[in-house]
């Protein structure tokens, strides 16, 4: 089978055109040329990079390809959110959930089939972990998403897909550096070209690799925090135990001092009589004191099996309340795509643990 052009860095592609012949003076250019083909235009065959020669074509078709992954099955929920379960070369699959608002479009992405931190509140976390996916999986999720959208350039000049999250299935920074390598082509201006601040990384808090994610990559971070003391994060959250709160703000506080521009938001599911009382709520506005924050409140999505019941809309409000009255802005998030499972911590696929050799690379 040939390997895919998707996903190599700037670097990797230079290498493979040096060794294909291309002079040093022209490498540069070169690089540049297929980037812009790829995720600019959207070309599906190295013969519709048309800005590089006949022959480098030709020499790139002996063993390359820019194949992506399949679209294996579409749902799509009344509120016209659509979800996208894909199909990889090693039959797992994962899914990938475009949510379109009026002035913007998130295209929520995966980074691992299944997840090892096993969140209780969480679908995701009930798979059993397969692997990390590569950067060519993750940015198939990303072209896959800009060919069913019809959103390439010199189609229209609205853009349909204009922010990115890394809130699908699996723990980003446990796969940081396929990860890091899909985000560097997402923000390049001659890759997908969609800028820093609407590309967010969500994690559940693997404090060791926080700095090194705001020294190399600067986007927007989210914590799945969920809950005020270690007790109950414990429970919810169960890398808590490696990385308790303390330790995790002391990071955020760090994280957001380097840089006056840094925000962090904060993900706080709602579940009924577990995370929801006003002292909760007060704990968590003194916890986060001095941290530049947002807080979304996620009213929690059900999936079957799960042990937890989502707050009453009375108690969400008045949650709400005490933290935007200690200056926090705390939107609740509307739920979407809750009826086709693809609302947050409702995603999982099919795909189950086959070997020991196929969890390679999991940090954890
Ligand atoms: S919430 Fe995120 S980190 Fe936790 S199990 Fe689900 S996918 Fe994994």
């Amino acid at each position: 089978m040939k390997k895919s052009i998707i996903g190599l860095s700037r670097n990797q592609i230079g290498e493979l055109l040096l060794s294909l012949g291309v002079s040093e003076k022209n490498l540069k250019m070169r690089i540049s040329q297929i980037f812009h083909s790829i995720y600019f235009k959207g070309s599906k065959k190295i013969d519709e990079i048309t800005t590089i020669s006949k022959k480098l074509r030709e020499d790139l078709n002996q063993s390359y390809s820019l194949e992506r992954n399949k679209i294996k099955k579409e749902v799509v929920s009344k509120d016209k959110t659509r979800k996208w379960l894909l199909s990889l070369q090693d039959d797992k699959e994962i899914e990938t959930v475009f949510i379109p608002e009026k002035k913007r479009g998130s295209l929520c992405i995966s980074s691992q089939v299944g997840c090892t931190l096993n969140c209780s509140f969480c679908h995701t976390g009930t798979m059993p972990l397969v692997r990390n996916l590569t950067a060519f999986e993750i940015m198939s999720q990303v072209l896959l998403a800009k060919d069913e959208l019809d959103d390439w350039e010199g189609n229209s000049d609205i853009r349909k897909l204009t922010n990115i999250i890394l809130m699908g299935m699996g723990e980003p920074l446990y796969n940081y550096e396929e990860v890091s390598k899909a985000i560097k082509i997402i923000i390049d201006s001659e890759g997908i070209n969609i800028s820093k601040r609407k590309v967010t990384l969500s994690t559940a808090g693997i404090v060791p690799m926080i700095e090194r994610l705001g020294e190399e990559l600067d986007v927007g971070l989210a914590i799945s925090l969920h809950a005020v003391n270690d007790d109950i994060r414990n429970t919810l959250v169960p890398i808590n135990r490696k990385y308790p709160i303390k330790e995790l703000i002391a990071a955020l506080k760090k994280y957001t001092e380097a840089k006056s521009s840094r925000k962090i938001t904060f993900e706080y599911v709602m579940l009924k009589n577990v995370n929801d009382s006003i002292s909760d709520a007060r704990e968590l506005c003194r916890i986060i004191s001095g941290i530049p924050a947002k807080i979304n409140l996620i009213p929690f999505n059900p999936w079957p099996l799960s042990i937890y019941e989502c707050s009453d809309e009375k108690k969400i409000r008045a949650f709400s309340e005490v933290i935007t009255r200690a200056g926090y802005s705390s939107p609740v998030r509307k739920p979407r795509g809750r009826d086709i499972m693809a609302a947050c911590g409702q995603l999982v696929s099919q795909s189950k643990r086959t070997s020991r050799h196929d969890q390679g690379g999991i940090n954890v």
